[in-house]
């Protein structure tokens, strides 16, 4: 369970953009690790390789987090395959951005049942086994914009938001069976999420970053290992900022 042992970790959204950098940034040898993805097939697959590559080992599961019904049929694959969930990173998301005045109900619906709820899914899935090993460790990927606001952003933000409090009741929740929650809070990270912004758009995210330049999937990793690590062992409910800066 603690580092040094074999540890299964489970990450959604592994296809891609920083669930692809979360991947990477546990692999090893003693890291079974089992990532979910909607529907980039081939995105899952080069995941696989480049984890297998940097010698560990990546199960990519075409898995909906909206589903509880899929939810549960991955983390029952993974907990058939090594008998333990240690670590749970929840980071599937999507946008569907537009002023709150045109923003249809299923713009609403989508991003809170894949941002939110999955969220929630994932972690109901996983409680049960951490509860029985008495270990385990959450994190939840928010965003700057959760705590901040953002115009055209309204359902994003709200899921966002979401997650911190979720997050902060699950801490209470659990943290007597020794099973930590946390948050990592992205601020502006190159990754397709962010690629089809306008250049303006990008520029003035930049511009409000002390540190000068967008973040990386890497940045937002090794925040992560770090939350799922030994030495954090005494962290919980917590919202990490990893933005440059740009939220303090
Ligand atoms: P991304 O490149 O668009 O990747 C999103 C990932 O989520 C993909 O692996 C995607 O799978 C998966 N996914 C989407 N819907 C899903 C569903 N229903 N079930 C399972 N998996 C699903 O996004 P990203 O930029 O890496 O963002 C990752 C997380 O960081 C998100 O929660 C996002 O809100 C948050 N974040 C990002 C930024 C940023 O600037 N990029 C900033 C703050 C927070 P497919 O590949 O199959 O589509």
């Amino acid at each position: 369970m603690t580092e040094g042992s074999e540890r299964t970790i489970l990450v959604t959204g592994g296809s891609r953009g920083i669930g692809r950098g979360i991947c990477l940034a546990f692999a090893k040898a003693d890291n079974h690790i089992f990532f979910n993805y909607s529907s980039a097939r081939e995105a899952a697959a080069q995941t696989e390789k480049l984890v297998a590559d940097a010698g560990g080992t990546a199960t990519g599961v075409r898995v909906n987090v909206a589903s509880e019904k899929e939810v549960a049929e991955f983390v029952a694959r993974a907990l058939d395959a090594t008998g333990r969930i240690d670590v749970l990173v929840n980071n599937a998301g999507i946008t569907r951005d537009g002023l709150l005045v045109r923003m249809k109900e299923s713009d609403w619906d989508d991003v809170l049942n894949i941002n939110l709820k999955g969220a929630f899914l994932c972690i109901k899935a996983v409680t049960k086994p951490m509860m029985k090993q008495r270990y385990g460790r959450i994190i939840n990927v928010s965003s700057v914009v959760g705590v901040s606001g953002n115009p055209g952003q309204a359902n994003y933000v709200a899921a966002k938001a979401g997650i911190i409090g979720l997050t902060k009741g699950v801490a209470k929740e659990l943290a007597s069976r020794n099973i930590t929650a946390n948050v990592v809070a992205p601020g502006y990270i190159e990754t397709d999420m962010t690629a089809g912004l306008p250049d303006k758009a990008k520029e003035a995210m930049v511009g409000q970053i002390p540190l000068g330049r967008p973040g990386t999937p890497e940045d937002i990793a090794r925040a992560v290992v770090f939350l799922a690590s030994d030495d954090a062992a005494y962290i919980t409910g917590q919202v990490l900022h990893v933005s440059g800066g740009m939220y303090m």
